[in-house]
């Protein structure tokens, strides 16, 4: 490492990948910054859902009970409903707490930032990333930050990290190549229900569409529906959000929509337009992505978080491992993350007749387990393991 530094590593983007990634390299002793222009604790749209990858993490990182103790329930059923079809799946326990849990994203964020800050890291909120500082060589040696009052100051590093999401700043900052995997994608309409008896996740679908039910914080269900851009988008301008929310559920699935409607909605319905499957060049001369700003899939698998977590994980061993050298960071990355990447993006085409749809489920358990067991043998013996 170089000697003129006023940290090791600067983390740009404090949520599940920035925040996790600074507690672990923390932990390891680097002295580690991080910063978000967001408020601390704030919310971000999301399903919520942890897979089991991302419960096995917090379950290593010994985070899960934390979360549990707060009250964010735990869920030890998956519903499928393909038409007349129904599949109920156990979700077997983890070590430490529930094999799933959805807990609202201003709670987990803020609990991983919390847990950074006990390890010894530096959290700095409404603090935006502005530009890269670089040696003679071109190598990234710091960020130039702006204060939440607006004024800017440097700070050097030997390595910066972005964990700073889908439309990373720090990627364009440093040219990162972008390539599309598939331009389709879905829509999702968030609602927020009062259905405190609502314990298991629930997905039912119907050509073209699709309802998730998936029990958050507060005894209130994230209800998320999904389908083609140009069908929600005339549904919504025809009944606006709330009613586009209903009248789809009622077209999934009657007795559910009926369900819906003699429930309240706890806050205003909220739409994710969709993005295109995207991944990037992930690591350069003094930099490396994590999480979302690295590569970018449709939420219909659920899987950003939990691709967070491990690549959190990954890029802090590796560069423990490497003396801080991302390289080949990326290239073990890849092969890992590849098989439920590709399967995201076959799975957001709306025509798929519901037979292979369930195959398709299937196959993602199966990839999910395979992803699970790199990362237990990966992360297992590590210094960094719980
Ligand atoms: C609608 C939707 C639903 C989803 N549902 C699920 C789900 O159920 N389960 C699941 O596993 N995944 C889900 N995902 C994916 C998941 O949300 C992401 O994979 C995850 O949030 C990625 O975490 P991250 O830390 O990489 O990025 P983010 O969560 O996007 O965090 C990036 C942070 O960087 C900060 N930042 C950006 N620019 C700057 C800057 N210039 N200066 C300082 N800070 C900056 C931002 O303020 C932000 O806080 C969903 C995604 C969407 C869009």
């Amino acid at each position: 490492m170089s000697q003129r530094r006023d940290v090791d590593v600067v983390v740009i983007g404090a949520r599940c990948a920035g925040a996790a990634h600074a507690r672990l390299l923390a932990e390891a002793g680097v002295s580690t910054l991080v910063v978000d222009r967001c408020e601390e604790g704030s919310d971000t749209l999301s399903s919520h859902t942890l897979t089991r990858g991302a419960v096995k993490q917090l379950d290593r990182w010994d985070l899960l009970p934390r979360l549990v103790a707060s009250g964010t329930p735990g869920i030890s059923r998956s519903v499928f409903q393909f038409g007349e079809t129904t599949i109920p799946l156990d979700l077997r326990p983890v070590r430490s707490g529930p094999g799933m849990v959805a807990p609202r994203r201003s709670k987990l964020d803020a609990m991983l930032g919390t847990a950074a800050r006990e390890a010894g890291a530096e959290l700095r909120y409404r603090t935006s990333f502005r530009d890269t500082i670089r040696d003679d060589a071109g190598r990234v040696r710091g960020v130039r930050l702006a204060s939440p009052e607006g004024w800017e100051y440097s700070v050097r590093a030997d390595f910066v990290v972005g964990a700073d999401g889908l439309r990373s700043p720090l990627a364009r900052n440093v040219g990162a190549r972008e390539t599309t995997i598939t331009e389709a994608f879905h829509s999702h309409l968030y609602g927020y229900f009062v259905l405190p008896d609502q314990r298991d996740n629930l997905f039912a679908f119907a050509p073209g569409l699709s309802i998730g039910l998936t029990p958050t914080d507060g005894g209130v269900t994230t209800v998320i529906v999904s389908g083609s851009p140009a069908r929600l988008r005339a549904e919504i301008s025809e009944k606006g959000a709330e009613g586009a929310i209903l009248s789809l559920a009622s077209e999934i699935d009657a007795d559910l929509g009926a369900r819906l409607r003699a429930a309240q909605m706890s806050e205003r319905a909220r739409l994710f337009a969709g993005h295109a499957t995207i991944r990037r060049q992930s690591s350069g001369p003094g930099w490396a992505l994590i999480g979302d700003a690295g590569q970018f899939r449709d939420p219909v698998t659920a899987h950003g978080i939990t691709d967070a977590f491990r690549d959190a994980e990954h890029l802090a061993l590796h560069l423990l491992e490497s003396g801080f050298d991302a390289a080949g960071y990326e290239r073990e990355r890849n092969p890992v993350s590849d098989p439920i990447f590709a399967l995201t993006a076959e799975m957001t085409r709306y025509d798929r007749p519901l037979t292979e749809l369930s195959a398709q489920f299937v196959r993602l358990s199966q990839l999910m387990r395979d992803e699970q067991a790199w990362m237990e043998e990966r992360f297992g013996a590590s210094a960094l393991a719980a």
